[in-house]
């Protein structure tokens, strides 16, 4: 450690353990926490969190910082990333006036109650008013940070992604409609020719529950540094990189379910995981961005995952646990399946091909509100004219359109993109190990470490020292580009549906 970087570390290591700490409370709420904790537990992280934003955000620390920004030549490599990661962080907490985050707070604290019960009304103008003082607020505390002619929308952008704006979504996004929503209608006109009632049979749940532990450790989840627990939705969280904790929800009547929400996380958790021991438990010790996190975990949910050399070793044993269901079912049938695409209203149902288009309208959206004054009660006209526009259905009502996400209530605009890069990172990074390893033997033969390795040597380890298209550049010589997405969902659906 540099000279100057020692005044710094005591304080970056109490922020580090105070929020360590928070996570496993935050983790432990939504898995094992008795219902009537909830009061009583929010006290206790209250206090924890005050004590760590007022530990981190004083002028103390700011003149620290002042000073290694000053001398920023004498830092290690590390020590620079950290800096920068922390004038970033900083920039962004002390523009806003502390009476106007108070206020956002407020609304912040009651918005996803109000969201929640429009949704379940299915009464969008319940929330509009709401949703109207969100936008307010953010496009507000995004000017705060812009500078010269920036787009509102690339501010919020860059706090989830830091490698894209709006000039090069709108790009990417338009090459995906152009090649995609044709291939959407091919598709789906023939839905009916793959028959998966096989997956909305009666799946026991404790035999769901030994079999997801077996795949998340047969994908490489290591389960000394690691647990696998159910929660109401799936996540990952991560303390450092030797406690990464995934969950899962089993579904009686749908096997896939589970299966394939314990493979994405333990991609996630994977990534977290091959960070670095000396930058784990520093601001930079984690993933770099959402973008490259989904990328991590799609590449083994959709790419691995849904692939038939992947189940060619694994599909007898899936079938020796439930025997019964599965006797009938071929591996062919098996993967069509888990492959089939059918274009449906809600975002997080949606199968890797129809996926991006949810993205996009909300993409559009996003840009339009962010950007433009705009009538809030013509939202919910838009968004299905939209639907219909590209996934050629209209949402029945609200509750099924554009109130079924909780994002836009707590202001989290810009969010949603990096899903959509997610899937094309992944792609690319597919195309790339396939040509420089014998990818599909690996998998065929249940060899997956060559693959974990070759990601962990060229992105994990790294943590957010890099940024997404410094990692594509140095890995293939190129930054992201869309056109390897485009031909991997042709390729595949191609061949899934014999087009
Ligand atoms: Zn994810």
């Amino acid at each position: 450690m540099s000279k100057l970087f020692e005044e710094l570390q005591p304080i970056l290591d109490k922020d580090m353990a105070l929020n360590t700490a928070l996570t496993l409370l935050d983790w432990d709420n939504k898995t094992l926490a008795p219902e009537k904790s909830i009061e009583y537990t929010a006290k206790v992280m209250g206090i924890l969190s005050d004590e760590a934003f007022r530990s981190f955000v004083n002028p103390e620390v700011r003149a620290i910082l002042a000073k290694l920004e000053e001398h920023k030549e004498e830092l290690e490599d590390n020590e620079k990333a950290i800096l920068k990661k922390l004038l970033k962080d900083y920039e962004k907490m002390e523009k806003i006036p502390p009476e106007e985050n108070r206020e956002f707070s407020e609304l912040e604290a009651v918005a996803g109650g109000i969201w929640a019960k429009a949704k379940n009304n299915d009464n969008f103008a319940e929330f509009a008013p709401t949703l109207e003082k969100v936008i307010h607020f953010q496009k507000k505390f995004a000017g705060y940070r812009k500078k010269g002619d920036e787009k509102i929308y690339d501010i919020v952008l860059s706090d989830y992604e830091e490698c894209f704006n709006t000039e090069m979504l709108d790009a990417f996004f338009n090459k995906v409609k152009e090649e995609i929503v044709p291939l959407i209608k091919e598709v789906s006109a023939r839905r009916d020719q793959i028959d998966k009632s096989y997956n909305a049979l009666s799946y026991d749940v404790k035999k769901q529950e030994e079999f997801g532990k077996y795949i998340a450790e047969y994908v490489g989840f290591d389960f000394k540094k690691g647990v696998l627990a159910a929660s109401e939705h799936p996540f990952t969280t991560n303390l450092h990189n030797h406690d990464v904790r995934i969950t899962t929800h089993y579904y009686e009547n749908d096997l896939e379910s589970s299966i394939f929400s314990v493979i994405h996380e333990a991609g996630h958790a994977i990534y977290e995981m091959q960070v670095a021991d000396e930058l784990t438990q520093t601001p930079v010790g984690a993933g770099t961005s959402m973008g490259m996190h989904e990328s991590q975990s799609r590449f083994f949910e959709n790419v691995i995952g849904r692939s038939e050399e992947f189940w060619t070793p694994l599909y007898p044993k899936l079938q020796e646990t439930f025997k019964e269901q599965l006797a009938d079912i071929s591996l062919e049938q098996f993967i069509a399946g888990i492959n089939k695409s059918v274009p449906s209203l809600i975002r997080t149902e949606a199968d890797e091909l129809t996926y991006t288009l949810h993205i996009i309208i909300r993409y559009e959206m996003e840009k339009m509100f962010m950007e433009n004054e705009i009538d809030i009660m013509k939202l919910p006209e838009l968004w299905n004219q939209k639907y219909e526009e590209y996934l050629g259905i209209t949402p029945p009502s609200d509750k099924d359109g554009i109130l079924q996400d909780v994002h836009w209530s707590l202001g989290a605009f810009g969010y949603f993109p990096s899903y959509a890069l997610g899937s094309a990172v992944a792609a690319q990074i597919y195309y790339h190990i396939k040509s420089i390893m014998p990818f599909e033997e690996y998998l065929k033969e249940g060899n997956l470490a060559p693959i974990r390795e070759y990601l962990k040597e060229h992105i994990h380890r790294f943590g957010m020292t890099k940024n997404t298209n410094e990692f594509l550049m140095e890995m293939m010589g190129e930054e992201l580009n869309a056109d390897y997405y485009v031909r991997y969902l042709k390729e595949k659906y191609t061949k899934v549906y014999g087009l």
